[in-house]
């Protein structure tokens, strides 16, 4: 069955036309699909209902199924996707009191990059979503958001997968988020954890995409015990790259730093970051770690995440703490996925040993 959300206007326009019905069918059916983001067929009104039922049998929107959502008390939505080989893909809606609607959507089943900490990391690499399965996520919440008369104002590439090791893919569904369903690129964020080629690459593109980059650690010798990707591309390369997508791009650069006690959380590292980023038009995201089963290590207390930030602004270097949104359901990277594995392995386990 095709997926509608896969054709281009020219392919829907093709489609249509070789069932017989006049061109304007298709601007109507991309109006419905794109602008107004119904989620069913039978609500594309203007169109006749013989062309409703043909398009109901013979193509579907969209080809993610929701296995799993939870809600968090801060109203965070997360959701389990399982794609048609079976992968499972997380994507997170964040509400915010400021009508800020922002969608965080994953680029890969599982990752390649091993960072320690975090559970998608854990669970390795499974394979690369394609450009309308990375745009399928926000479209899907954009279609739930517009049902209930809001508009989704923003998307973060900063869920599963490391979206700079499957570019061409990431890049295009970027695309696409701009052109059908019209979100700004100012109102995009990539994040990567430092593949710097394609740092330089990006900066190429010439959009005004907000990159974020996942520092963690200043030196790197740190920084290469919880990133191995930094023995690849240490940190003088990272920062260089940086500095030049922020003058390319005329954005602010981003970096993000999760704060895990007594690890990186130090006064010392704190200077080290500051003296690494002096200078950097930059902002740095502080968040305290989500603890994962793979990793043991825990959240930095308040008072180092508060002395932390000051430290840093000592050397001129902007910093906030993101709050942890969803905290209530997992809602970090990779962990609904990995539960929801667990509980399969142990169910498989249950019926096998009784
Ligand atoms: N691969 C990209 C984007 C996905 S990860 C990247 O690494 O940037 C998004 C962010 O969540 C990264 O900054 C990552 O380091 C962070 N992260 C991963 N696991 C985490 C955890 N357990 N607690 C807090 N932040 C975590
Ligand atoms: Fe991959 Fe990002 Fe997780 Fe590292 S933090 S393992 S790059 S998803």
């Amino acid at each position: 069955m095709i997926d509608i959300y896969v054709l281009s206007r020219e392919a829907l326009t093709d489609l249509v036309k070789s069932w017989g019905e006049p061109g304007y069918r298709a601007d109507q059916l991309w109006d419905w699909l794109y602008n107004r983001r119904v989620a069913s067929f039978a609500e594309m009104t203007s169109l006749p209902k013989g062309l409703r039922d043909k398009l109901a049998a013979e193509t579907r929107l969209g080809s993610l199924e929701l296995e799993a959502e939870q809600i968090s008390r801060d109203g965070t939505v997360k959701r389990l996707y399982r794609l048609p080989d079976e992968q499972l893909i997380e994507a997170v809606l964040m509400e915010y009191d400021d009508d800020r609607r922002t969608s965080c959507i994953s680029t890969q089943a599982g990752c390649a990059m091993g960072c320690v900490f975090c559970a998608t990391g854990q669970m390795g690499f499974a394979r690369h979503l394609s450009a309308d399965e990375i745009f399928e996520q926000a479209a899907y919440f954009a279609r739930d958001l517009e049902a209930r008369g809001e508009r989704l104002s923003n998307v973060v590439l900063m869920g599963m997968g490391e979206p700079f090791h499957n570019y061409d893919a990431s890049v295009a569904a970027v695309r696409r988020l701009m052109n059908d369903l019209g979100i700004g690129a100012r109102h995009i964020t990539i994040s990567t954890v430092g593949i710097v080629p394609m740092i330089r690459r990006f900066a190429d593109e010439g959009l005004q995409v907000k990159l974020a980059v996942s520092l963690h650690a200043a030196t790197d010798r740190e920084r290469s015990a919880l990133l191995p990707v930094n023995r690849r591309y240490p940190l003088n390369e990272l920062i260089d790259a940086c500095r030049d997508y922020s003058e390319r791009s005329g954005r602010r650069m981003s970096f993000e730093w999760t704060l895990i006690q007594g690890q990186n959380d130090t006064p010392a590292q704190a200077r080290t970051l500051g003296a690494l980023l002096k200078g950097v038009h930059c902002h740095v995201n502080v968040i305290p770690l989500n603890p994962t089963r793979g990793y043991d290590g825990d959240p930095s207390t308040t008072d180092r995440i508060t002395s932390f930030i000051g430290i840093l602004k000592e050397y001129g270097v902007p910093a906030t703490v993101r709050i942890r949104r969803g905290i209530d359901i997992d809602a970090g990277c990779g962990q609904l996925k990995s539960e929801a594995l667990r509980r399969r392995r142990s169910t498989v386990e249950d019926t096998s040993s009784g």
